[in-house]
């Protein structure tokens, strides 16, 4: 390290923020060291880029906080080879992470100028494995299931069970939110053929997931 080397602002938050508070898998840290988090953060809170806090990104939506974000990829384990869906792309942050470590990303929200946006940066960024779609992702996307992980980022009601049993693939594993809106709590879940085993991971805040499998709105 030469003598004048100076942290950057995302140097500090992987460090303070997402090290500091235990996420040390290698290949997700190198992933969100790769994405400028400021590019998915609209211009007037530029500022907060690398700030400790989920943002406002309009369409009263918002960019989870970048811990949130390491923890929920760890848990995912996210393999080279695998083919993810997220559900909830909002400023498509998240799905640029995802992006770097799997092979396919199949990202669906359902308010279309975040879409179109998402789309914007990632292609601005060269990321060429993310297919987008307008709609419900409590419905999936049955042409490309089974995925081998699935991403909720927003906060579903209870487990959505007919999308995880009908688009996860067996041995596959999930991580969403679930939960009414001041008690939510971050869960990973597996599936086991007809089974689909919950492990609660800490408390968090989402939005709603709103759908058919989500909230009415
Ligand atoms: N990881 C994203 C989080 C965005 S907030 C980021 O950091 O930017 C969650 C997003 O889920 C919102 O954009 C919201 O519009 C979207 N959403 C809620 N219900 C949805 C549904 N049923 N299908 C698709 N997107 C949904």
């Amino acid at each position: 390290m030469s003598a004048d080397y100076r942290p950057t602002p995302l140097d500090y938050m992987i460090r303070e923020q997402i090290m500091g508070r235990g996420v040390s898998d290698p290949r997700v840290l190198a992933a969100m060291r790769g994405v400028p988090r400021d590019r998915f953060v609209p211009p007037d809170h530029r500022d907060l880029a690398f700030a400790d806090r989920a943002l406002l990104i309009g369409h009263e939506q918002t960019i989870s906080q970048p811990y949130i974000v390491a923890l929920m990829t760890e848990r995912l384990r996210v393999e080279p080879t695998h083919r993810v869906l997220e559900v909830g792309c909002g400023s498509g942050y998240q799905t640029a992470i995802l992006a770097r470590l799997a092979a396919e990303v199949y990202a669906i929200e359902r308010i279309k100028p975040l879409l179109d946006r998402a789309w914007e940066v990632l292609s601005e960024l060269g990321v060429r494995n993310v297919h987008f779609r307008l709609g419900d992702g409590t419905a999936g996307w049955p042409e490309h299931a089974p995925f081998d992980r699935v991403l909720i980022a927003a906060a579903a009601p209870r487990v959505p069970r007919r999308l995880l049993l009908g688009q996860l693939a067996d041995g596959g594993l999930a991580v969403l939110p679930v939960g009414e809106d001041d008690q939510q709590e971050l869960v990973v879940v597996e599936r086991e053929g007809a089974e689909l085993r919950t492990t609660p991971v800490c408390g968090c805040r989402f939005v709603r997931l709103v759908g058919e499998e989500g909230f009415e709105r």
